[in-house]
């Protein structure tokens, strides 16, 4: 087996690009680009190219000692012909990955979408490793999540299971990305909360996080802990009604699933150990006694290397 492989983890704000020893699941180099200004297929694409160029050039180590390249993308992908068919966050659709990158590099490419790649970072070498039964949960801009029994990632009949952001927490409830009424993403992601408090402020509720919101800055999660922190009542409601939404949805995995563990990472577990902690607390007090018992919780621990090491990896599981 070769010794090293690039990952590649496509996501709505950047793209990170990484060299990665498929040995020790150690980064190696990386290369970060933001996908903000520059969206569309065409500039996506360039900017891939332009990142693994920069990373071959670093001449870390030889080329023919690179095993693979792995894209883990958001949106929905073809597996098995590497084509990206939608990621409407970056304005991309019909792009063939592994097509146009295997022609430019003479690499095998390998595409799997950001929650499989970062589950199977988690697998290989982070909080899971050595756990073939645990479901993991990513809140963040969204909630993507992915169940793993016996080592694999269960994919389901038509590729999508797994998705508990869109298990239907409230009936008649608040719209969803997808069309839905009452979705846990509507409740319980970053985006959800960041909704909830600003429409509080816009009726003249008062909150320490307004002071963080000038110059037309948006509620991000390190925000949310800093008013946490200063035990603002407005944020401290409003996040803990997101964790017992969370952990409504939870509960049902656990009871559905039967894991042994959960793995909870993302921005906003990542930032505000508050949320973490109190959803882990009643997520056990929801689920049925027995699983309560056994269930092991633990946070995510590659951080943002997660998606471009478990991308390094997808050739392993994808085959
Ligand atoms: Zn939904």
């Amino acid at each position: 087996m070769k010794k090293y492989s690039i990952g590649i983890d496509l996501g709505g704000t950047k793209i990170l690009t990484a060299l990665v020893s498929r040995e020790s699941g150690e980064v190696l180099f990386s290369v970060k680009k933001k996908t903000k200004k520059a969206k569309g297929s065409k500039a996506i694409f360039h900017k891939m190219i332009d990142s693994i160029e920069e990373l071959l050039d670093e001449k870390i180590v030889p080329k023919d000692e690179i095993s693979s390249i792995g894209v883990g993308a958001s949106g929905q992908i073809d597996r098995e012909n590497g084509i990206i068919k939608g990621a409407c966050n970056l304005d991309c659709y019909e792009l063939n990955i592994k097509e146009k990158l295997e022609k430019e590099f003479k690499i095998p490419v390998f595409l799997g979408n950001d929650v499989e790649v970062a589950t199977i970072g988690e697998m290989k070498y982070g909080a899971a490793k050595g756990c073939d039964d645990f479901v993991c949960i990513f809140v963040g801009t969204g909630i993507g999540s992915a169940i793993v029994k016996d080592g694999k990632i269960i994919k389901g009949a038509t590729g999508t299971a797994g998705e508990m952001g869109h298990m239907i927490v409230d009936l008649n409830g608040r719209q969803c990305a997808c069309g839905a009424h009452g979705c846990l993403e509507a409740y319980a992601s970053r985006s959800a909360i960041e909704h909830r408090i600003e429409g509080a402020l816009k009726k003249g509720r008062q909150s320490s996080i307004s002071e963080y919101l000038k110059d037309g800055k948006s509620i991000s999660s390190s925000m949310i802990e800093k008013s946490i922190q200063r035990e603002d009542e407005l944020v401290t409601l409003c996040v803990s009604e997101a964790a017992d939404y969370l952990s409504a949805g939870i509960a049902g995995v656990i009871n559905i699933v039967n894991p042994k563990l959960i793995i909870l990472g993302g921005g906003l577990i990542n930032a505000v150990d508050f949320f973490y902690q109190k959803t882990i607390k009643k997520s056990r007090s929801k689920c049925l006694p027995v699983p309560s018992k056994s269930i092991e919780f633990r946070k995510a621990s590659l951080g943002d290397f997660s998606g471009v090491i478990g991308a390094a990896n997808l050739e392993e599981y994808l085959q």
